[in-house]
């Protein structure tokens, strides 16, 4: 596994969970289109492959469709020759795509590297080694379609190996691996859709991170910021980094604090010169550069309404309290993007007053949403011509995501702007430098 703090020399093989164990998988269809390309070992010896192979739990360990009886509980599947072309590779069926999300589905995803399948509390659990640059390439098309310029594949791919080799996260440690397949670590979905573009983005950064402070930078990106991006330790509560301050995202720096909610009405009304807004990036655009599995909208600028029984019902059940009605929504801290990182709830269960206190975007993106709502950044309209404890809400929001670091879809209104790597990492991770730490 890699570590925090530890600078690789070399490049690194990185491990990528695909089925975990909370996605509870029990069964699995693997397709190989070229079986003669790879070996299937298991702890009971090797196994013959035809173009499919077809695992389950039984008993606490895994089964085959292929010849022997016996039951294993590791299967290996190993490339014969490493060097072989990266569109060779099996095809692994059923693995999930936005867990937990509103856009969660479930894809076939083609691997390259090596695939090792394990039970692990009572469900298969399959992990891909991968050469980092081969996962990069992944990556850079997962997150972003490879019809996307140039600069902005080689941004996300330094911002994506910065992300992977700082290793601050460690979400999944307890699983021995370095990261997920999916948008809680970063988006992998194997080399189906791969192209030259993300394969050349890789070979001209091949090696380059971002440093400060002698260490990797921990590169944290989202979809979209809606303006301006946000520190740091206001979404994660962790140190303030200094290359992840809240930068204005546009050409010129309008020094705007979105923390007070006065600005933050305006500035929603208003069309500022920003590289995720439309001026840069048209949503057409959007619809046409982001990655497969997302919906399309305007991310930049958005609105949804709850009437007071939606409310009700959404915030019972995702806060536990079993609200009758829900009085007001109060912010009571926002970040300079303007993100709301605590916000009271007031309303009443049965006839007592209650309220309930939510600590983080993350908690109030959950529980504002029968899904998940696309930011925190946003101010509430309530209609009061109605009885008090029928009030309709309406949420007008910025932006897509925790709002830290690189934005993404402003980096791609960057890069049609003719930005280049360089420039887009500089304008949004500042006090941070570009080096090549392997050939
Ligand atoms: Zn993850
Ligand atoms: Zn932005």
């Amino acid at each position: 596994m890699l570590d925090k703090g530890i600078i690789p020399d070399k490049e690194p093989i990185v491990r990528v969970g695909i089925h975990l164990p909370q996605d509870e998988s029990s069964t699995m269809t693997i397709e190989f289109p070229e079986p003669e390309l790879f070996e299937i070992t298991s702890n009971d010896g090797p196994i013959s492959i035809q173009t499919e192979l077809n695992l389950r739990v039984k008993d606490g360990y895994i089964d085959s469709d292929q010849g022997s009886n016996k039951n294993f509980s590791k299967l290996s599947i190993l490339r014969k020759d490493q060097c072989i072309s990266l569109k060779h590779g099996p095809i692994i069926h059923s693995v999930f795509a936005g867990r937990g999300f509103h856009w969660q589905k479930q894809i076939p995803v083609q691997l390259p590297g090596n695939i090792i399948i394990k039970i692990r509390d009572g469900f298969l659990f399959t992990v891909n080694k991968v050469p980092l640059e081969q996962y990069l390439m992944c990556v850079a098309t997962s997150e972003m379609s490879a019809k996307c310029p140039g600069a902005l594949l080689e941004t996300q791919t330094i911002a994506a190996r910065s992300w992977v080799l700082a290793a601050s996260e460690k979400k999944h440690m307890n699983l021995g691996i370095d990261t997920c397949n999916d948008d809680c670590c970063q988006r992998y979905q194997g080399i189906a859709t791969l192209l030259p573009e993300a394969i050349k983005a890789s070979l001209s950064t091949r090696g380059e991170v971002l440093i400060a402070n002698e260490r990797i930078c921990d590169t944290r990106y989202s979809k979209c910021c809606g303006g301006r991006t946000e520190d740091n330790e206001l979404v994660w509560k962790t140190e303030p980094n200094s290359y992840l301050r809240s930068v204005f995202d546009g050409p010129e720096d309008m020094k705007i604090d979105l923390s007070d909610e006065g600005a933050l009405r305006s500035w929603l009304k208003s069309q500022y010169d920003c590289y995720c807004g439309p001026k840069y990036v048209s949503v057409d655009d959007i619809n046409k550069f982001l990655g497969k599995v997302d919906e399309i909208d305007n991310y930049h600028r958005w609105s949804v309404h709850y009437t007071q029984k939606e409310m009700v019902k959404t915030i019972s059940k995702k806060t536990g309290d079993r609200f009758s009605s829900i009085t007001d929504l109060v912010p009571m801290l926002r970040g300079r993007s303007g993100r709301i990182v605590k916000l009271r709830i007031d309303g009443r269960i049965n006839k007592e007053n209650h309220s309930v206190l939510l600590r983080s975007e993350y908690q109030i993106r959950k529980a504002l949403s029968p899904d998940f709502l696309y930011s925190s950044a946003f101010i509430i309209e309530t209609n009061s011509s109605k009885d008090k404890g029928q009030s309709e809400f309406t949420l007008h929001g910025a932006g897509w995501g925790h709002g830290v670091g690189l934005c993404q879809i402003g980096a791609l209104g960057m890069a049609l702007a003719n930005h280049d790597s360089k420039s887009i990492l500089s304008h949004y991770y500042q006090s941070s430098a570009l080096i090549r730490i392997y050939d």
